[in-house]
């Protein structure tokens, strides 16, 4: 699974997990075209603290993980805004998954088992699907 930033939830998919994140400000590193990175937020799982910057050149967003004061790695993000959530849900989501979702959404009829099993696979990666439904535009 690719490593992902859903922006208006502040949540940081990092080893198929979903971290929510505090929001942070200051300088965040060098970006590798030269730039300034500033600080967007900071994400802790257990031991593991990752701070997710981003570009203030290019608007490149990476991510830098601590274990305890260690370094681990530094990793490229993917960064969803609001109106690129489907795109996010698209990518992790069968078609038939994404449709139930958008249907219920808006209020239509939708299959329920396919729902279901969209709900299963956010659920695994700590993502509650009315969290993520009530920030989906269409
Ligand atoms: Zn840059």
């Amino acid at each position: 699974m690719m490593t992902a930033y859903l922006e208006p939830l502040r949540f940081l998919i990092y080893n198929e997990r979903a971290i929510k994140g505090e929001k942070s400000e200051g300088f965040g590193g060098y970006c590798s075209c030269g730039g300034v990175m500033s600080q967007k937020s900071w994400h802790v799982n257990g031991n593991i603290r990752i701070l997710v910057s981003e570009c203030e050149s290019c608007w490149n967003a990476m991510l830098t993980a601590f274990k305890n004061k260690d370094f681990i790695e530094r990793r490229e993000v993917r960064v969803f805004k609001r109106n690129e959530l489907t795109d996010f849900l698209s990518e992790i989501l069968s078609q038939a998954e994404l449709e139930a979702i958008v249907k219920r959404r808006n209020g239509e009829n939708y299959n329920y088992n396919a729902f279901n099993r969209a709900k299963k696979k956010l659920e695994k990666i700590g993502i509650d699907i009315d969290t993520i439904l009530s920030e989906l535009i269409f």
